[in-house]
């Protein structure tokens, strides 16, 4: 049996969108569920669209999401190199090939030529495809056009005119198209780079890679591809084309419904985890009635037959409840280091890892386990935890109606008090002692724990009261009731 030998071959033109990274998750997991090779190849052949930085994006996406590369592009292996702009050789080769064999040609038309000429063809209400005027040039011709030094040329496929090509479609099924309707595309460019058609399918080819995965707007390109591996005499791969991901407007999943690129999600606080298993269920189901798979149970279910041939209706909501199960199965240390950096671009927690009091994090951290939505929540949710018992941001209504209630500073005094009597601070404990305060002032408890929460905390709402003491510990609780009442009007 040959081995799967799938790519994921993004163009380094942006930091890439979901839908590509859901294109390499799917690469990955079918690498992986069958024992292949995941291949990373970088299509750098537009450089006009090329945006600095590009490739590191993807990479970093990738890395974000555990999907090792087998071979590629910074990782090597024998079928280098993975970088297509250092393939132009190879292209040109190829080309060579094709022409020489009557398959290809070159075509010496200028953007003015081909402008006009679409013109005309509008005119005469006909496609504004080219023409193939130069597929049928005299040897004569020819000979002249290469002696003007002001005409470069591209090389054309010449598209057999008849027949019909089909594509087999791993998802869709047949396609088939009548080959008159398809164009004589460029397969070299007049700098002498290569088209994405030929390019990816020289490639795929030379890499043999087996199953071509991408994105369903491909669909139309592929009977120009499967003509290539005929007029080459290769065999085509499997293609696999995937739904487009759509958002819960039915509209492509964007910026305008909701998306974000890979990489903004992981800025977001997403976990990678509930990212990954989000993704492989967008336009893939293992036919159970779940959500939830580990990256394992993933790899052990992925098959090109759970791939659905309709769009998916990608929600973000659904992708931030996947962040929320996530986020509470995940133990609390492991949690509070994902939260790190969060609470570092806070400047809640040192640079230095001297001043990560990590178990105290984790405890911070466990108490909001249970109601934090994504890792950039922690600094809002946890901050008051970790800032200088004198630095705490007051919310102005909370300190308004809590610390000018009559009575207020006796009840924090005595709360105080108690407090430092105590010799475990544990939450029974710190809530045995302020129950206490309410009797002894015949007071609502609310009376007693509302003022103290605002004194800790700086606000209303919160973790439990007596968790949040018992984590705080006896000197923090204790130096900020006794700050707190330096701010109590009443
Ligand atoms: N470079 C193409 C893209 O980024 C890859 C398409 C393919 O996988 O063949 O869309």
């Amino acid at each position: 049996m040959t081995t799967v030998r799938v790519r994921y071959a993004p163009s380094p033109t942006g930091s890439p969108h979901i839908g590509n990274i859901r294109t390499a998750v799917f690469d990955w997991l079918f690498a992986r569920h069958s024992g292949g090779k995941f291949i990373l190849r970088i299509e750098d052949t537009d450089k006009n669209r090329e945006v600095a930085g590009g490739i590191d994006e993807q990479l970093a996406a990738l890395s974000w999401l555990g999907l090792d590369v087998d071979e590629g592009y910074g990782v090597g292996g024998d079928f280098g190199p993975y970088l297509q702009s250092e393939r132009l050789d190879i292209y040109a080769k190829c080309a060579n090939t094709l022409i020489e064999g009557g398959k290809a040609y070159r075509a010496y038309d200028t953007a003015e030529d081909l402008a006009r000429m679409r013109e005309e063809q509008q005119k005469r209400g006909l496609p504004p495809g080219y023409n193939r005027r130069h597929r049928y040039l005299t040897l004569d011709e020819r000979a002249e056009y290469e002696s003007d030094p002001n005409r470069a040329s591209t090389v054309r496929f010449a598209v057999p005119l008849e027949g019909k090509t089909t594509l087999h479609d791993a998802v869709y099924g047949d396609v088939a198209v009548d080959n008159r309707l398809l164009e004589d595309v460029v397969l070299l460019k007049s700098d002498g780079f290569p088209t994405y058609h030929f390019a990816s399918i020289v490639d795929d080819h030379l890499m043999e890679i087996t199953h071509v995965l991408r994105g369903e707007e491909w669909i139309p390109s592929a009977p120009i591809h499967i003509l290539l591996y005929q007029a080459f005499g290769w065999e085509p791969p499997q293609f696999v084309h995937l739904p487009v991901m759509m958002g819960p407007d039915k509209k492509k999943f964007g910026k305008r419904n909701g998306a974000l690129a890979a990489l903004e999600y992981a800025k977001e606080g997403y976990l990678a985890e509930a990212m990954f298993n989000f993704l492989a269920l967008q336009g893939w189901s293992a036919k159970e009635e779940r959500d939830l798979y580990s990256r394992q149970e993933l790899v052990e279910r992925f098959n090109l037959e759970g791939l659905i041939n309709h769009s998916p209706i990608s929600d973000p909501e659904k992708l931030l409840w996947y962040n929320g199960q996530y986020i509470r199965a995940m133990p609390a240390v492991e949690l509070a280091v994902r939260c790190l950096p969060f609470l570092r671009s806070a400047s809640l927690v040192g640079a230095a890892a001297d001043d990560v009091h990590l178990e105290y994090i984790a405890e911070v951290i466990a108490l909001e386990q249970q109601r934090i939505k994504t890792l950039a929540e922690s600094p809002s949710l946890a901050g008051f935890f970790l800032v200088d018992d004198t630095d705490i941001a007051y919310d102005q209504k909370a300190t308004d109606k809590w610390f000018s209630h009559a009575g207020v500073r006796n009840r924090l005094t005595a709360v105080s008090t108690r407090l430092s009597s105590l010799s475990d601070f544990t939450a029974d404990e710190c809530e045995t002692a302020v129950r206490a305060v309410a009797e002894q002032f015949q007071v609502k408890t609310g009376d007693v724990i509302h003022p103290i929460r605002v004194a800790i905390s700086g606000r209303t709402t919160g973790p439990g009261l007596f968790e949040t003491m018992s984590v705080l510990g006896q000197d923090r609780v204790i130096a900020r009731i006794n700050h707190a009442l330096t701010l109590v009007t009443e």
